[in-house]
């Protein structure tokens, strides 16, 4: 459907971005890509019936197994991480859930950040040990404490960096190096670093995950999820689930991605751009206690943030002395912020998480040390600002008149 797109060598992102896995039309001469949203497809008389015959090119035979408009998106997320391959997912939520069933079964062991994605964390509280699956939590930026952690049956060592919501970093590169060791598997979700900043297998990490959700397709209108790896891991991973658990991307939501993901690298400038000024200005602001942003100096980790990050990304978490009530304020006067979850959108958007609610539903921390981690970072209650793409100034303003 698609020719196969050669691309020269070492062209840059914002290339990729615009270019990779796409081309035109072979038929028609079309230039943008082809949505093809068919769930089945003509096939010859001798075609089987079975993933197990299924390799990289094998006609199209159904769209859960393959898809061109997917697979063009998949193309294209492959080269932004500078990757052999990628499966997309129907949400970020059915990749990683999808890679842990892939890769721990009764009896084997996985270390998880204590400080990640809602539903990862609160999957590990209960689904996984539920199937026998062993899973320790640490704060992975405590290096030491990730390597006390593992086990001979450590199958997968799980890290999100930045983390959801702490903004708190780990060092890849050194976990990566721990984790092989141990004979385990690196994963990290870099659903807020993006490939603008950083490249997790690069680093050494074996598999890297996104919510395309948020800034890849970056306009709030389509849920996606993707695995990056290499292409040995990844063929297996996608019979086993893409297939078998069935969570597959609509071809239009991948279509809608593909088109997000073509402005994506000059979308992180200006969002970095933007969060780099507000956040200095809330700063300064008398009604705030605290800021957190990987590009301030006064960031916990900044200097990891230096090493690892070539764009400090959109996301900035602040404190207000009463959490609750600056929260119904914001809700109610906000006029260009949506004070509403998710991030990553062209659109701001601001939410509170409160410390109790997500310690009684969410996080669960076994040591003094962890939970002393997340008041450095979370105090009693954190906003999570997701800072769009509006003029600096307007979204400046429309928090002054709201605090
Ligand atoms: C949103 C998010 C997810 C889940 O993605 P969905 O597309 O909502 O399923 C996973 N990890 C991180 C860090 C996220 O922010």
């Amino acid at each position: 459907m698609s020719e196969k797109n050669i691309l020269p060598e070492g062209i840059g992102e914002q290339t990729k971005a615009v270019h990779a896995g796409e081309s035109p039309d072979p038929v028609t001469r079309a230039s943008a890509p082809n949505i093809v949203m068919s769930t089945t497809y003509a096939v010859d008389a001798d075609t089987g019936f079975s993933v197990e015959g299924l390799e990289a090119d094998t006609p199209w035979i159904y769209t859960r197994w393959g898809n061109p408009t997917i697979s063009q998106l998949e193309e294209k997320l492959a080269a932004l991480e500078n990757a052999e391959s990628a499966v997309a997912f129907a949400s970020g939520m059915s990749a990683i859930s999808s890679l842990l069933l892939h890769f721990l079964k009764a009896g084997s062991h996985a270390v998880v950040s204590d400080v990640a994605y809602a539903a990862l964390s609160e999957m590990t509280n209960e689904m996984l040990p539920a199937l026998g699956i062993e899973i320790t939590k640490v704060n992975t930026s405590d290096i030491e404490a990730v390597r006390a952690a593992l086990r001979p049956n450590t199958r997968l060592v799980y890290i999100e960096t930045p983390c959801n919501p702490l903004l708190r970093l780990t060092d890849i590169e050194a976990v990566a190096k721990i984790a092989h060791e141990a004979g385990a598997k690196l994963a990290v979700d870099s659903t807020f670093a993006t490939p603008a900043a950083t490249r997790p297998t690069e680093l050494g990490a074996d598999f890297v995950i996104h919510s395309l959700t948020k800034y890849l397709g970056g306009h709030g209108d389509a849920l996606g999820g993707a695995i990056i790896g290499r292409k040995a891991d990844l063929a297996p991973l996608r019979k086993k689930t893409s297939i078998r658990l069935g969570g597959t991307i609509s071809p239009f939501n991948a279509w809608l991605i593909m088109r997000g993901i073509a402005t994506f690298p000059l979308r992180m400038k200006a969002h970095e751009e933007n969060a780099l000024k507000i956040a200095v200005w809330l700063e300064q602001h008398p009604k705030v206690t605290r800021v957190v942003y990987p590009g301030l100096i006064s960031h916990p980790q900044h200097e990891l943030a230096l090493k690892q990050m070539r764009n400090f990304s959109g996301i900035i978490t602040f404190q207000t002395a009463d959490g609750r009530a600056t929260s119904r304020k914001l809700a109610e006067k906000l006029k260009i912020i949506h004070y509403a979850v998710s991030l990553g959108h062209h659109r701001s958007l601001i939410f509170y998480l409160n410390t109790e609610d997500l310690l009684k539903t969410t996080f669960r921390f076994d040591t003094p040390a962890q939970l002393a981690s997340w008041r450095e970072f979370a105090g009693d209650g954190i906003f999570r600002f997701s800072v769009g793409l509006e003029d600096a100034d307007d979204i400046i303003a429309d928090l002054e008149q709201a605090l």
